[in-house]
């Protein structure tokens, strides 16, 4: 994204040290993504959006070639460099191996370490450090090449997944359930209506406690009432209370606390199938901690 813009390759580079040093990426199984297709990517997003990225990712090139800058500008905050194409291919791949391989069997669940992040990628725009939805891309990928039924998205991300609101609004194959902190970035969400969204909003300064009381009235019942097939989690970080990124006053154990209660839902209605895809989190210790704490859950460690 630039000099100094907070979502880095530092952050993978925090999470692979911290899993080293702590043991936990002893106990995984690592797999490396094969890009998605577009026909996969599409499945989510709209033709001309796709090709327009495509477009000017070759722009790019080209004016580099001629000594241009670097990076075009997306949006104030998300920028595109030569190399963003084949990384949100990469990123958008490595949920779909990820649903191949838990559906399956060959896996229980997925953590993907993955950048760009996807959350706020819109069917036809990218914004927010998104270019395309991961998550929504994995969870039609689920229903219409896998067959599934329904299937859940959990978003805690401290910001709105307006982009996987956008794409999966009306669509009653699919739950997504949320908290994030409102009012704020990218604003939207409290005034959502569809059906198959549960959307809590939160002031800023919220804390655990108050987050897991919220999901136990708000999120639980709705999402054993839906009975998903398979769980795909926006595995954001940055409500964490270190995060200069939200206010939001989360710690490691609220990680690790809301991860059990998904996975408890999981192994109750999805044979304990979960595809998780890292979203948000700036702050490189807390980011580091949260993901571990999410991960050993998921890996029962
Ligand atoms: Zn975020």
């Amino acid at each position: 994204m630039g000099e100094g813009h907070p979502e880095c390759p530092a952050r993978l580079d925090a999470i692979e040290d911290r899993l080293l040093v702590t043991g936990v990426g002893d106990a995984l199984q690592r797999r490396e993504p094969t890009p998605a297709s577009l026909d996969e990517i599409e499945l989510a997003h709209g033709r001309m959006h796709v090709a327009a990225l495509r477009g000017l990712s070759a722009q790019l090139r080209e004016d580099m070639q001629a000594g241009g800058p670097a990076h075009v500008q997306i949006d104030p905050d998300t920028a595109l460099n030569v190399h963003t194409w084949d990384a949100a291919l990469r990123a958008a791949g490595a949920a779909l191996d990820a649903t191949d391989a838990v559906l399956a069997g060959e896996l229980e669940n997925a953590f993907c370490a993955v950048r760009p992040p996807g959350h706020h990628a819109c069917r036809d725009k990218a914004m927010g450090f998104c270019f395309f939805n991961n998550v929504a891309i994995a969870a039609k990928y689920a229903l219409e090449r896998h067959g599934l039924q329904r299937v859940a998205i959990v978003d805690f991300d401290v910001h709105h997944g307006n982009g996987t609101e956008d794409i999966v609004a009306g669509d009653e194959r699919i739950l997504m359930v949320s908290f994030f902190q409102h009012p704020f970035y990218p604003e939207g969400g409290a005034r959502s209506s569809a059906a198959n969204l549960v959307n809590v909003p939160v002031p800023a300064y919220t804390r655990g406690m108050a987050v897991r009381e919220l999901i136990e009235l708000m999120w639980l019942p709705r999402l054993e009432a839906h009975r998903p097939e398979m769980i795909f989690i926006s595995a954001g970080f940055d409500a964490h209370r270190d995060d200069d990124l939200g206010q939001m006053g989360l710690v490691e154990q609220d990680y690790t606390w809301i991860t059990s209660r998904i996975k408890d839902v999981a192994r109750r209605f999805a044979k304990g199938r979960i595809v998780s895809c890292l979203e948000g989190g700036y702050n490189l210790d807390a980011l580091a901690r949260s993901v571990e704490a999410h991960v050993r859950v998921l890996a029962d460690l």
